[in-house]
């Protein structure tokens, strides 16, 4: 069933729009996901490649209203440059041009000094009059409501700053690592929720990210009720790909159904 039929039925539909790392396995786009719910979206990360997987989608990059950000390593955010280009370009065109809409953007600390060095470059073409800008505070998150989703914000362990989120909507959570080894934020945001959405870089440990071993203590340690596992590296893929899932350790007891291993715009609800 596509995104757009689950949608209709008043579900929170998860439709991922890149679920590969910078390297782009197996043709996979770099880090994004589309949530929605009650007929409202939230994008989360906005990689490389989204724009196009959202085309592919039935969607225009100008239909975007709202992009939560993780943290500013590029194979989360790039795709945020052409958007505005996108939307500087609707002024050429007067009726796209007055169907836009407002584009409201979160994130770490960062966000408006990114946007800032983009228009000292680009000028008028990232030029926008419908942006938003919204920047948490410090470091250690916070909480926030973004329409009809209440998000928290968790230190993530990895390049700083950066944060995973724990997103409520529809009495459902679902928590989304970003980038993260295993550390107390992560766990915190994966406590008890219906639906983890996990980076799964590497078959092995790496500073800052996270592998099958890793994810099984945080299963244990925090109990999510499903994992779905993203942000593949080439590594990861020729496993996922040679049926060695289960070799690689992808199998985690405790969980309520089998782990998902994500693909571009195949949906999931909720
Ligand atoms: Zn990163
Ligand atoms: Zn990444």
């Amino acid at each position: 069933m596509g995104a757009e039929e689950l949608e209709g039925k008043g579900e929170v539909v998860l439709l991922p729009l890149g679920t590969g790392s910078i390297r782009m396995p197996g043709g996979r786009a770099a880090s994004g996901y589309r949530l929605t719910y009650a007929g409202e979206r939230l994008h989360l990360d906005f990689g490389p490649g989204n724009l196009l997987r959202l085309a592919e989608a039935g969607e225009e990059g100008r239909e975007v209203e709202r992009i939560l950000f993780s943290h500013y390593h590029i194979d989360h955010h790039a795709d945020l440059l052409p958007l505005l280009f996108l939307r500087s370009c609707m002024r050429y065109d007067a009726a796209l041009g007055q169907e836009k809409r407002t584009l409201r953007i979160y994130g770490p600390k960062g966000l408006r000094e990114i946007y800032e060095g983009w228009r000292s470059i680009y000028g008028s073409w990232v030029e926008d009059e419908g942006l938003e800008i919204h920047e948490f505070g410090g470091g250690e998150g916070g909480e926030l409501r973004i329409g009809s989703f209440g998000l928290r914000a968790f230190p993530a362990l990895h390049s700083q700053p950066a944060f995973c989120y724990r997103i409520e909507m529809g009495g459902k959570v679902l928590a989304y690592s970003g980038d993260s080894g295993l550390g107390p934020g992560l766990v915190e945001a994966c406590r008890g929720a219906d639906y983890a959405l996990l980076e799964c870089s590497f078959p092995e440990p790496s500073p800052g990210h996270l592998c099958p071993a890793e994810i099984g203590q945080l299963v244990e340690e925090a109990r999510p009720k499903r994992l779905g596992l993203s942000h593949f590296y080439p590594e990861m893929e020729a496993l996922l790909r040679g049926g060695e899932a289960e070799k690689a350790g992808i199998a985690f007891p405790g969980l309520e159904s089998e782990v998902d291993l994500l693909q571009d715009l195949v949906p999931r609800t909720l």
